[in-house]
C-alpha cells in the first residue's frame, strides 16, 4: 500500500481559509481536572473513522469491514462426496450386511478435481475419493470401511439409506446468501470463509498508520552506551509503538528527540505526511522543558488538559498541521504514558480503524488487599489477576502508586480502575479491572 496513499487532496481555496478551531472541550470539574470519561469522549469527537480501503485479504485479518457480503457460488458447489469409498444406487444395497453382502460391478473411479465420464447405472458402483463430484444417478456413498475395498467389483457390507456420505451443494452456504456484514471484524475463519467463495479483496478500514516519537534531551536508544548518569534508556517509544501495535495500528517508531522546540517540530511536521494519528511521549507537564506543550500550538490547533487520573494527569491532544492530523502528546513517566494510551489512545486507534467496542471493558474482580486511593482522581493501579481457590477471579496490586515503575507495570495483567469517589477498598471488595491481554 503506497505510504503517501491516503492523503486528502486541499481545496486551493481551502488552503488559506482560516484555522478551524477544535470544538469546545469539555468543562472541567471545580478542582480544575477534567474526568477521564470526558477527555476520552472528547478525543473521539474530534477524530473520524478512517476511509475504507479495498485490501488482499490476508491483509485484512483484524480489519473491520466496510461492505456486506454475499456468496457469488453456493458451498459446496456440487454434491460431492464426504468419504473415499463407492457411489451407488442407495437401493441397490439396501439389505447389504456382513452374512449377506451385495456385490457390485467397479464401472470407474472419480478423485478430487475430477468428474465422472458417464452416468452411474443401477447395479453398479462407482470409486469415489472424498470431495469428488457425485457422479450423475448416484445417490450415496458407502464407505471403503464398508466394502472389501474390490477393484473390478466390490462387495458391500452395509446397507445406506439415501444422501448418506453426500454433502449437498449449498447445504453450507446458499449462492446468493450473505455471509458478513459491515462492520464485522474479520478473523481467521471469516477470511477463509471469504476466501471459499472466491473473492481475494475485501473492502476494509486499513491499519492506522501510527506515529510515535519519545521526547526529552536525556534519551538514549537501547543498545547504545549510557554516557552520563544523568541519561536513560529511551522506554516508553518502544512500549508505546509495540502498544499502539498490539492494538491493531502500523507503526513507525521514530524514537527519542532532544527537548529543543526547534527539532521538535521538524520531526513532528516531517512525520505528517504519513500519519493518521502521531504519539508522543513527555513534555507535556508544567516543567521548564515541557517542549511539546510549548510548540505543538504552532503547528495546529491544541489542547492540553489536566485530566482527573493517577497516574497521567497532564495529557496534550491536537490537530495537526493542513491535514489536521491527530495527536496525542502523552506524559513522559513509562507508567503514566502507558496508562494514558490504555486510557486514550487505544480507543483513538480503535475508532480510527472502525473497531468496537474502542474501550476496554471493565469486569468485577474480587481484591486481596486493601487499597487506598486518592478521592477526587481515578487511580489506575497495575494488578495481578488470578484465579482464587474457588476459582473467581482475584486480584492483588502490583507495586506502589509511582510512576516511574515500568517493572511492577511489565509484571502486571490488569490496570485497577478505582473511581474518583473510592478513598479505600476492603480486601474482599469488589473492584473494576482492564485485563491488559494483547489481544484486540
Ligand atoms: P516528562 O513528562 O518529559 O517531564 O518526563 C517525566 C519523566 O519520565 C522523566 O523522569 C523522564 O526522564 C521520564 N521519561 C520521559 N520520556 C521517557 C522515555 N521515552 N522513556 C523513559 N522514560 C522517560
Ligand atoms: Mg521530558
Amino acid at each position: 500500500m503506497p505510504m503517501f496513499g491516503r492523503k486528502r487532496v486541499l481545496e486551493p481555496e481551502l488552503a488559506h481559509a482560516e484555522v478551524q478551531p477544535l470544538p469546545q472541550p469539555p468543562q472541567a470539574r471545580p478542582n480544575g481536572l477534567r474526568s477521564m470519561a470526558d477527555h476520552r469522549d472528547y478525543l473521539l469527537s474530534c477524530i473520524e473513522e478512517l476511509p475504507p480501503f479495498r485490501q488482499q485479504i490476508m491483509d485484512a485479518l483484524d480489519l473491520s469491514l466496510c461492505e456486506d457480503i454475499f456468496a457469488g457460488i453456493s458451498l459446496p458447489g456440487f454434491d460431492n462426496s464426504a468419504m473415499d469409498g463407492y457411489a451407488v444406487h442407495w437401493e441397490d444395497v439396501a439389505g447389504a450386511s456382513t452374512e449377506h453382502p451385495v456385490r457390485l460391478p467397479v464401472v470407474g473411479e472419480v478423485a478430487a478435481g475430477q468428474s465422472a465420464t458417464h452416468r452411474l447405472s443401477p447395479g453398479t458402483a462407482m470409486k469415489i475419493m472424498t470431495g469428488a463430484p457425485m457422479p450423475d444417478g448416484a445417490n450415496s456413498v458407502v464407505p471403503y470401511e464398508g466394502t472389501d475395498r474390490g477393484a473390478s467389483d466390490v462387495a458391500v457390507y452395509v446397507s445406506v439409506v439415501s444422501g448418506q456420505h453426500v454433502r449437498r451443494r449449498g447445504e453450507d452456504v446458499e449462492q446468493g446468501q450473505q455471509v458478513l456484514s459491515s462492520g464485522d471484524l474479520l478473523g481467521a475463519r471469516s477470511i477463509g470463509l471469504v476466501a471459499a467463495i472466491g473473492l481475494d479483496t475485501v473492502l476494509v478500514r486499513p491499519r492506522p498508520r501510527v506515529v510515535v516519537v519519545s521526547t526529552g534531551s536525556e534519551l538514549v536508544e537501547p543498545g547504545l552506551q549510557l554516557n552520563s548518569a544523568d541519561q536513560i534508556y529511551d522506554s516508553n517509544s518502544y512500549m508505546l509503538a509495540a502498544a499502539a501495535k498490539s492494538a491493531g495500528a502500523q507503526v513507525f517508531r521514530i524514537g527519542a528527540v532532544t527537548d529543543d522546540p526547534e527539532e521538535v517540530k521538524q520531526i513532528i511536521s516531517d512525520q505528517l505526511v504519513r500519519a493518521d494519528l502521531i504519539l508522543t511521549s513527555g513534555g507535556v507537564s508544567q516543567g521548564d522543558y515541557d517542549v511539546v506543550k510549548a510548540v505543538m500550538p504552532e503547528l495546529g490547533v491544541t489542547d492540553f488538559a489536566q485530566v482527573a487520573m493517577q497516574p497521567g494527569k497532564p495529557q496534550g491532544f491536537g490537530l495537526i498541521g493542513d491535514d489536521r492530523t491527530p495527536m496525542i502528546m502523552l506524559p513522559g513517566n513509562p507508567v503514566s504514558a502507558f496508562v494514558s494510551f490504555e486510557a486514550f489512545a487505544r480507543p483513538v486507534i480503535r475508532k480510527l480503524m472502525g473497531t468496537t467496542p474502542y474501550s476496554r471493558t471493565a469486569m468485577r474482580c474480587t481484591t486481596t488487599q486493601e487499597i487506598r486511593s486518592f478521592p477526587g482522581r481515578i487511580q489506575m493501579a497495575r494488578g495481578i489477576v488470578s484465579f482464587g481457590d474457588t476459582g473467581t477471579r482475584q486480584v492483588e496490586l502490583a507495586g506502589g502508586h509511582g510512576s516511574h515503575l515500568l517493572g511492577d507495570l511489565a509484571r502486571a495483567n490488569a490496570l485497577l480502575v478505582l473511581g474518583e469517589d473510592t478513598e479505600f477498598v476492603a480486601a474482599g471488595d469488589e473492584v473494576d479491572v482492564w485485563l491488559l491481554g494483547d489481544e484486540q
